[in-house]
């Protein structure tokens, strides 16, 4: 909503949400988030924001040691994708072709998915080229977006010989979540302990503060997992 959570103070009577502006885009980098804030003030707050995100925001009082602990320690995994443009489905070509599907292999690209459809003004369609995680997303995440391009590109050429190159249409673009300022991080994988150690503190309730989302459930990285955790949120706040 164009507003950047900063800092959250609750008393025995409310909360206050305190907020920045955004400036630039994803990609740009802007320094410090623009002043001055704005704050929105209620009877109790529901934080579905990642615990990577929670991290770079005041809390006052202290939230609890469990749920401190939780938001500094939890692992979040990396994941990159690059998405490449093509003129035609190159692919459904010859005898060998077939219509939609993916491929995992030990280049830097692991794994590449050929659409079966073309989104409309794209005759051949996006290709998926290189969706990775965990150490394999951080490589990529060390290239420019030039270069996460170019490494995409040949390691597909070697999939599928030099039609590649002749049909890619000279348009591509990558991801990096682990880069993505809102996100911070793909989504919450826990190491081992983790679910033992950190996980019930995830959601357990700080005052007039509730948590939400895909980290506090038990299917993280999963929509169905935020979703879950929004009907449990939901269900904790109403009788209150
Ligand atoms: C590459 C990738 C592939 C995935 N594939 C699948 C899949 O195939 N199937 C599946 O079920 N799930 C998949 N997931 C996981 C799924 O997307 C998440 O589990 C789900 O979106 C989590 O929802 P959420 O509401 O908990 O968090 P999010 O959707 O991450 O929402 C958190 C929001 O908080 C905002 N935010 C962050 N910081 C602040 C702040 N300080 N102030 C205000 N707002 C802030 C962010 O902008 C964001 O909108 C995938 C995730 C990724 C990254």
């Amino acid at each position: 909503m164009g507003r950047r959570m900063t800092r959250l103070v609750q008393s025995d009577h409310g909360v206050r949400i305190e907020t920045t502006a955004e400036s630039g885009t994803e990609e740009s980098c802007d320094g410090a988030p623009i002043h001055p804030t704005e704050s929105f003030e209620g009877n109790y707050a529901i934080v579905t924001i990642p615990f990577s995100a929670l991290r770079f925001c005041t809390v006052e009082p202290l939230m609890s040691y469990p749920k401190r602990r939780a938001v500094n320690e939890l692992h979040y995994d990396s994941a990159t994708k690059v998405l490449l443009e093509f003129k035609t489905r190159f692919w459904e070509q010859g005898k060998n072709g077939f219509t939609g599907g993916g491929c995992t292999s030990d280049s830097p690209s692991r794994k590449t998915y050929l659409p079966s459809h073309a989104p409309a003004g794209s005759p051949g369609g996006v290709v998926l080229a290189s969706y990775s995680w965990s150490d394999d997303a951080m490589r990529w995440d060390s290239l420019t977006e030039g270069e996460r391009v170019a490494f995409a590109l040949d390691d597909m050429e070697r999939l599928f010989g030099p039609v590649v190159r002749s049909s890619y249409a000279g348009v591509g673009v990558s991801q990096s979540w682990a880069r993505a300022r809102y996100a911070l991080g793909e989504a919450v994988i826990f190491t081992p302990g983790q679910l033992h150690e950190l996980h019930p503190a995830t959601r357990t309730v700080e005052g007039r503060v509730h948590f939400a989302g895909e980290h506090t459930s038990l299917k993280p990285a999963w929509i169905e997992g935020a979703l879950e955790s929004a009907v449990r949120a939901f269900l904790e706040v109403h009788p209150r």
